[in-house]
């Protein structure tokens, strides 16, 4: 075996501190990647792989040029890897034997601030958990915009907050349970990390300022420990933290959020078809990315909502000011990320430039918004910090047409510094005087194709063409360079300028590049004000939105109620109304009371149950988050939680059966909703045998009529469960209505009261055209069937036992029962039994 070179033993000995990232370790020009690592990068990036060395200890080995690694940095990052990228921290020329490396650097999906891994409309949250008395406190931060949020709560809502910040990346603390992070593990994809650092540190302090509670901060210190150890960066633009309990918000488990639709299909995961699609109309990145937050998290505070409303409402109206501020909003660059890379040291002059002309705008945004006259407006634009010496400093000191490199000058303003002007007279004195000189050497020589050029080589030189040569008199210059066509001379005077050129080119891009990182430190001393405008004016923009779109679809104001009462009238489906011909869309009622608490719905499959379901849940999002509605008039109550129980299919790639998912989703449902939460069951108890299956309904019906409260819209197709308005007084009925002509079924999509006659599956059957023999001989089934049941009227009573239990055993009953049954009293004292009697006695009264 050949002895490792020192280079190899270094790049083992950093590789051990990071084993699960690919190690981008710097040569010369290139970034090398070597064994495991190369051969998974060869396959990820599709790059060759080649060996270091020969025979049996080659080395497998393969890399990028460093100038552009970024984009197989952003590749590996997109798939969900971390990346180390390590350079050479010596200059070799410098140093006899091996550059000393180290890494610069841990790029991981969740705290990567550039490249093709962000998307601009989404934030990229990472998420950090930590431990606290058996509740979990979870951090979420986005590093590009220096968000930070933080919560504390149970496993199951820590589950939910994760999936809704659609983590990236998760960063944990090995004190966790086994239990939950199997549970983590099978909810999420993502890429994990640990950091088991939570001491107190100085960059958390005003992170943290605001928080009292003793885990929460520790949980930031987590984060920002792993954050500081990743990127080994300024972490200024990290925000004071922001407290939350999930209860401020209108609650939807992640079940609900994606079955509604909100902000990706179902199917496709695409924002086409979403509620997002429909509300977006949004003219800058962080407002879009804002509206996102909105939708996945409603407010519940009536003043909240009214003040969004005040602000919409003014933008209806004041047409021109919206139009204005429309307008303006497209000149404004992302400031929020901005921030971030700022912070970073990642901008160039030509993001301040970006930063100068977006802030240019603020102003005559603020102008407008107060135009409309509105006290949340004026709120808004009053907080906005005046960014005009921001702007200032911009205007005087980066030139319009700067280049994007920072090292290679032309991005200092003229008359900004003295210094740099004296540099420049001298270069552009030179330069002047070498123009100069060709002229007169061209009239001296005679020479008319004479020229003075300059290349890197060979500095200024006079080239004169092999035909001219022999015109010019002897020794006049120095012969330095032979070429085909020409010879290129020198002059003692011509290299003495050439020198005072050079030497103030240099001094004058080093300088440059100085004045820019000292600009870039001054832009950063403002980054809490540009932070605080960026999310007013993301604000603006998620309500002149609403604006636009209310009026493009003829939305309502929604008002609310306080005695929990719904009434829309005319009410639509967002989405659906938009992808069906204009004007076909059937616009529906729907009342809901504390005395018409529930509604069942039954109709033909396809006549439009689920839609109208949906509309209620996707009406009562949008009006919570501040945006009109599609109806003609909508009174609404503020709803503290959403829960669905709708479609199928979806979750078979979970593994789980759907049946199973089905009774989930409707446990979380049946242990957490409150008079104040708005349930949506769609077709429950569909995925087993029919009897089970309305056994089942029944149950839950009744369960949320008697012990919840929740207004409720059920669907079903199970025709006979109609009958139990007749016990459950707050049941009542409506049906999706249908007509038959020819024989043939026709959807009308309007919802009447009542029960609907019928079911129709086998016209539904006929409409997926099924073959014919099949269809008629279904008929005759149904007949049959019908005319047994019409013969034999003591089946009925027994179906009818289903529904008709005189006291439906309610579930503190069933729960005293089952005590009883298994109670133990062979292993008990009589006191025991006594207390245990009591108990139960107390239970029942
Ligand atoms: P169900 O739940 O009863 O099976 P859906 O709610 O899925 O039916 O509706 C089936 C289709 O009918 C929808 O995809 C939509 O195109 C159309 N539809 C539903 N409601 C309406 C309506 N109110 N107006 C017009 N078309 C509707």
């Amino acid at each position: 075996m050949t002895k490792e070179t020192p280079m190899m033993k270094q790049y083992k000995e950093i590789k051990a501190q990071y084993t699960d990232a690919f190690l981008f370790f710097r040569l010369g020009d290139f970034y090398e990647l070597f064994f495991e690592d190369a051969i998974n990068a060869a396959r990820e990036l599709e790059i060759t792989l080649t060996k270091r060395g020969k025979g049996e200890d080659a080395t497998p080995m393969c890399g990028v040029p460093h100038h552009s690694a970024s984009n197989y940095i952003s590749q590996l990052i997109e798939k969900g890897y971390k990346v180390a990228i390590c350079e050479q921290t010596e200059d070799p020329a410098m140093v006899k034997g091996i550059v000393k490396r180290e890494v610069v650097q841990l790029i991981t999906p969740g705290t990567v601030m550039e490249g093709g891994a962000l998307t601009e409309k989404q934030n990229n949250y990472f998420v950090s958990l930590t431990e606290a008395d058996g509740q979990i406190v979870v951090v979420a931060v986005d590093m590009t915009t220096g968000e930070v949020r933080v919560t504390k709560v149970n496993e199951t809502d820590a589950l939910n907050e994760i999936s809704s910040y659609r983590a990236r990346e998760i960063v944990l603390a090995s004190e966790l349970s086994e239990a939950f992070l199997q549970q983590i593990k099978e909810r999420v994809s993502a890429t994990f990390s640990i950091e088991e650092n939570e001491t107190a540190l100085e960059e958390a302090e005003t992170v943290a300022s605001s928080l009292q509670d003793d885990a929460c901060k520790r949980g930031i210190y987590r984060a920002i420990h792993y954050v500081k150890r990743t990127t080994k960066r300024a972490l200024d633009h990290l925000q004071e933290a922001t407290y939350y309990e999930p209860r401020q918000f209108l609650l939807m488990d992640v079940h609900s959020k994606r079955n509604l639709e909100l902000v990706e299909t179902v199917r496709e995961k695409k924002k086409a078809g979403s509620l997002l699609s429909v509300l977006d109309k949004t003219e800058t990145s962080m407002g879009a990315r804002l509206l996102k937050q909105w939708i996945e998290r409603p407010a519940i505070s009536v003043q909240e909502i009214k003040d969004r409303q005040e602000l919409v409402s003014a933008f209806i109206d004041g047409f021109f000011e919206r139009v204005e501020v429309r307008e303006l909003l497209r000149g404004v660059y992302d400031l929020e990320r901005l921030s971030g890379r700022i912070s970073f040291g990642n901008v160039n002059g030509r993001d301040l430039l970006q930063l100068k002309n977006s802030l240019l705008q603020v102003p005559k945004i603020v102008e407008n918004v107060r135009a409309l006259n509105t006290s949340f407006g004026e709120k808004l634009v009053q907080s906005m910090e005046d960014m005009s010496p921001v702007v200032a400093l911009l205007e005087e000191s980066i030139k319009e047409d700067c280049p994007i490199s920072i090292t290679e000058g032309d991005l200092i303003k003229d008359g900004y510094n003295s210094t740099l002007d004296d540099y420049r007279h001298v270069m552009q004195n030179g330069k002047s005087w070498i123009a100069e000189l060709e002229q007169k050497e061209r009239q001296e020589t005679g020479i008319k194709t004479l020229k003075v050029g300059f290349n890197k080589v060979f500095g200024y030189y006079i080239e004169v063409t092999k035909a001219n040569v022999r015109l010019l008199p002897e020794g006049r210059y120095e012969r330095k360079q032979t070429l085909t066509n020409a010879e290129r001379y020198v002059t003692p005077e011509l290299k003495e300028r050439e020198v005072l050129i050079l030497e103030a080119e240099e001094k004058s891009e080093k300088l440059e590049h100085t004045l820019f990182l000292e600009i870039r430190e001054q832009v950063k001393s403002y980054i809490q004000q540009l932070q605080l405008v960026a999310k007013r004016i993301s604000t603006i923009d998620c309500l002149q939105s609403f604006a636009e779109v209310a009026e493009q679809h003829n939305y309502v104001e929604p008002t609310f109620t306080e005695d929990r009462s719904l009434q829309l009238k005319e009410s639509r489906h967002p989405v659906v109304e938009q992808v069906i011909d204009a004007g076909d869309y059937v616009a529906n009622d729907i009342e809901l009371r504390d005395d018409r608490q529930m509604l069942l719905i039954t109709g033909p499959n396809m006549a439009g149950k689920s839609t109208y379901m949906r509309q209620v849940a996707l009406t009562s999002i949008m009006a919570q988050i501040g945006s009109f509605v599609p109806a003609t008039e909508a009174r609404l109550p503020i709803f503290d939680q959403i829960f669905t129980r709708i479609g199928a299919a979806d979750d078979l790639a979970s593994g789980q059966s759907t049946f199973m998912v089905e009774m989930l989703e409707t446990k979380q449902a049946v242990l957490h909703a409150t008079d104040r939460s708005l349930l949506l069951l769609d077709e429950i108890g569909r995925g087993t045998s029919t009897y089970d299956g309305m056994a089942l309904a029944q149950a839950i019906m009744e369960y949320i009529h008697d012990e919840i409260g929740a207004k409720t819209l059920f669907s079903t197709h199970y025709h006979e469960l109609t009958a139990l308005s007749e016990t459950l007084p707050k049941l009542w009925n409506v049906h999706v209505s249908a007509k038959e002509e020819n024989d043939s079924i026709v959807f009308l999509h309007k919802v009447v009261e009542g029960a609907a006659d019928r079911s129709y599956g086998i016209y539904v059957a006929e409409l997926a055209e099924l073959p014919y023999g099949l269809i008629t001989r279904a008929k005759s089934i149904l007949q049959t069937l019908e005319s047994e049941r019409d013969r034999e009227p003591q089946a009925e009573p027994e179906q009818l036992t289903l529904f008709a239990l005189e006291d439906p055993m309610t579930k503190t009953k069933q729960e005293v029962l089952d005590e009883v049954s298994k109670a133990n009293i062979l292993t008990m004292t009589p006191l025991q039994v006594m207390e245990l009697v009591d108990k139960w006695q107390r239970k029942l009264s």
